[in-house]
């Protein structure tokens, strides 16, 4: 699902160049179009490098020397196609090798989810869609950029099935709310990027992430399920009643405090006992030394007397 609310087939990620979703219909297209990009800023950029060459060049040169200007604006330009060529040549990069290993961006999320959830277990995901490069690349490469398949169902290695990933995001959905914790507002937040008054660190410490920010009024609960030094990701609880939209996001940590519903009231009895402990060892421990200092005053006073 796009964060603009459509669903889109095989959705890589959501571009804002060309202001929509990369996915199972327009992965071809996209990818050549960032060959054209990185291949003709190449060519300008040799083009103006060799202008630039002969003009600063002693040589005669076959046409009128150009005003400084033009020289300027030359030079500048080149700078632009260099930073295209690295850039989105990045891109390429990525998207090439997406493509070699038949994994988009948001099954690359998962790939490393079911790795991090089987660390100590000995099985192992497998990502059913991978059949060696050369079956991948035709898959999305073709010479009229239309993609082989519906977008719907997909060859798959042996083994695996068309709900394989499917099975294995939703056990990640199920551990996800497992993990969650509620916590209370107890303090506003407005939902800005860059909040002021939750103190230097969440001001300093800025997300880089596109995901809202989301407004909340003291006593709100939220369900929490990311958890980063200054900020926390949830969802807040709809209260009974109350049937509106999902508000999901992220919130400064300082303006929430961990919702702890003790069991009964002996589990608090018992945590006082557990505190208390560490206290009586101390006093003890003072009151001996006291005493001690005490008698090895009187054994001198008796020595020496
Ligand atoms: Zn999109």
């Amino acid at each position: 699902m796009d964060a603009g609310g459509r669903c889109v087939m095989k959705m890589d990620h959501h571009c804002p160049w060309i202001n929509t979703c990369v996915g199972h219909f327009n992965h071809g297209h996209f990818t050549a179009f960032l060959a054209s990009a990185v291949g003709g800023c190449c060519v300008s950029s040799i083009i103006l490098i060799s202008w630039v060459a002969n003009v600063l060049s002693l040589k005669p040169l076959p046409f009128p020397p150009p005003p400084v200007y033009t020289l300027i604006l030359v030079v500048f330009s080149i700078g632009l196609s260099i930073g295209v060529v690295l850039a989105v040549g990045m891109l390429l990069y990525f998207q090439m090798l997406a493509i070699i290993r038949n994994r988009t961006e948001i099954e690359d999320w998962i790939l490393e989810k079911s790795r991090y959830r089987r660390d100590d277990t000995d099985t192992k995901y497998v990502h059913p869609y991978s059949k060696g490069w050369h079956f991948n690349i035709s898959q999305v490469l073709t010479w009229d950029c239309i993609p082989v398949g519906d977008g719907i169902t997909w060859p798959v290695i042996d083994g695996c099935n068309q709900y394989t990933l499917t099975r294995e995001q939703l056990a990640q959905k199920l551990d996800k709310r497992k993990r969650a914790r509620r916590y209370r507002i107890i303090k506003a937040t407005s939902g800005s990027k860059f909040p002021i008054g939750h103190g230097f660190g969440v001001f300093f410490h800025p997300l880089c992430t596109d995901e809202p920010r989301i407004k909340l009024d003291i006593d709100d609960i939220v369900v929490v399920t990311r958890w980063k030094k200054y900020w926390l990701f949830g969802e807040k609880e709809q209260k009974d009643g109350e049937n509106t939209k999902r508000v999901r996001g992220w919130l400064p940590r300082p303006c929430a405090v961990e919702y702890i519903k003790l069991k009964n009231v002996c589990d608090l009895q018992t945590r006082k006992i557990i505190y208390s402990i560490p206290i009586c060892v101390h006093i003890t421990f003072f009151l001996y030394i006291f005493t001690l200092k005490r008698r090895l005053r009187h054994i001198c006073h008796v020595i020496y007397t």
